[in-house]
């Protein structure tokens, strides 16, 4: 197994100091005896039609990493057909080294395309609980249904992650998660009443593993993972607020550093194949994923790549800031752009799915948020352009951060009014936060109402987005929380749209 070998490889060092100790290659386990070693659970991901990577970290106390050994450990991992694991389709063993946290990623090739798996992992005596996954269809099949839940946004300190229980109920086949599932800052005053743990601001490895497994703790983020594989994006938070490619917007000197922790962290706590590329500082989470004939996911990365915040500051007017609009300044960078304009030419899928961080639609303001979209007008018209000229089949965007949701129809020029001469480029479907707060709704609506391409917008409600995928036409279903203080919240849907194939507007349902 490539992914595994490239492990190796690159803790060879520390390997044959394990093999030392233990023999047979690593140690064997060395968790204290009481301990459960599979305190966050476990997760899949990244699938494609034949394999599918499995997830988990070996830590006995989610909130006191030395309660593990630093040492090697060997973990067992099964994955079957049936749920009762009576008929295994692969098994194997894989090594959990403590330069990676102990967090074990399994890349389990040859599995039957389109269907579900069941896996679980075994260390000693424990196993681990079991996780539902499953494998992309086959190139060019095309299947009568994907359901795909989008989450983002999931401040501890906001609320319960009760969202994640409602996504583990939908019984999604796909969750993708587009950004800030930690949050790095130290001390919140808007504390969640039940659940304050740390008061620390995550600057090092040590520090943003700490908050990764406090994080995972939570088992209802946990249901979210074992129920279905997630395709993953990060945002800023899983680095540092508001950070461009190489600075903070304190200008911290030895960013650089720190996002290779950050970065670092982030690969072992996700469901991630390891990229050729195994130097964390460049990390490199661009991905492409087909679903059969029905849909193309093209996950960017808007973070690294990014210019600065124009005029170098969060929120500046038009006017004073001709910076904005100069064409030099990119979202995405050059490699990623062409990237994402080759998958889009050469994508036969009846729907295009860009996977990505931030609210693409135009709020029209003259007052702008540098970093979001509206900060990046010229990266946004050539991405557009880019849409209009690839012919790809219906695109869709699904985006998170701003904590709120909005159905957008995203019109090829951005400055013009709607109207039959400014084609429809993309469906935009904004999701809300599993926790974070928001604007006061009022606020919201004032925005919808100056801007007739954005169709609904609402911020008053936590949640996440359900969607249906079929070959004759998308829904999305924006599924708020009652209330994100109470984990046994109800939820209900605030609003549902469609778009059908091969007419571009979404309408509402
Ligand atoms: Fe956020
Ligand atoms: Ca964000």
């Amino acid at each position: 197994m490539k992914h595994q070998r490239r492990i190796l490889l690159l803790h060879a060092a520390q390997l044959a100091a394990a093999g030392a100790l233990g023999g047979a290659g690593v140690a064997c386990a060395r968790v204290p005896d009481a301990a459960y070693p599979f305190s966050l659970g476990v997760a899949s991901g990244s699938p494609l039609p034949d394999s599918v990577i499995l997830w988990t970290r070996i830590l006995a106390d989610p909130l006191n990493a030395a309660a593990t050994l630093p040492v090697a450990v060997s973990v067992r991992w099964e994955v079957a057909e049936d749920e009762a694991f009576r008929r295994l389709a692969a098994k194997g063993s894989a090594t959990a080294l403590p330069a990676l946290a102990h967090s074990v990623h399994v890349d389990v090739k040859g599995l039957q395309p389109g269907r579900w798996y069941w896996y679980r992992f075994m260390l000693g005596e424990a196993v681990s609980p079991v996780g539902r996954t499953r494998t992309a269809p086959a190139p060019g099949e095309m299947p009568a249904l994907l359901k795909l839940a989008v989450a983002s946004c999931q401040h501890w300190e906001f609320g319960s992650y009760a969202a994640h229980r409602h996504i583990a109920a939908a019984a999604p086949d796909l969750v993708a998660f587009v950004g800030d599932y930690i949050y790095e800052w130290g001390p919140y005053r808007l504390s969640h009443p039940l659940k304050p743990v740390r008061s620390d601001e995550s600057l090092t490895l040590a520090q943003y593993r700490a908050r990764y497994a406090q994080y995972k703790s939570d088992r209802d983020l946990q249901a979210a993972h074992q129920a279905a594989p997630w395709i993953v994006t990060w945002d800023d938070h899983e680095v540092a607020n508001d950070y461009t490619s190489d600075v903070d917007p304190r200008g911290s000197p030895g960013f650089l550093a720190r996002r290779a922790a950050a970065y670092q962290a982030f690969y072992e706590h996700m469901p991630l194949r390891l990229p050729a590329l195994t130097d964390y500082a460049k990390l490199s989470i661009t991905q492409r994923y087909d679903w059969g004939a029905l849909a193309r996911f093209h996950v960017l990365d808007d973070r690294q790549y990014r210019a600065h915040h124009a005029c170098n500051t969060s929120s500046v007017s038009r006017s004073a800031c001709p910076e904005l609009d100069d064409p030099a300044r990119t979202m995405l960078g050059g490699d990623q752009e062409a990237w994402l304009a080759q998958g889009l030419k050469n994508s036969k899928a009846r729907w295009n799915v860009i996977v990505q961080q931030t609210l693409m639609a135009s709020t029209g303001r003259d007052k702008v948020w540098t970093d979001g979209w509206d900060g990046y007008p010229a990266a946004r018209s050539r991405l557009f352009e880019t849409l209009a000229a690839s012919n790809a089949a219906n695109p869709v965007v699904v985006s998170g951060d701003v904590h709120s949701f909005f159905a957008s129809d995203l019109r090829r020029d951005v400055k013009r009014p709607v109207s039959r001469t400014n084609p429809i480029v993309a469906a935009e479907f904004c999701g809300t936060s599993v926790t974070s707060s928001s604007r006061p709704q009022p606020r919201t609506q004032a925005m919808v109402d100056a801007n007739p391409h954005i169709l609904y917008g609402r911020s008053d409600h936590r949640g996440f987005i359900l969607m249906a995928l079929t070959p004759a036409g998308t829904s999305a279903s924006f599924i708020g929380l009652d209330d994100v203080h109470n984990a046994a919240s109800g939820s209900a849907t605030l609003a549902a749209f469609k778009v059908d194939a091969g007419r571009a507007g979404i309408e509402k349902l």
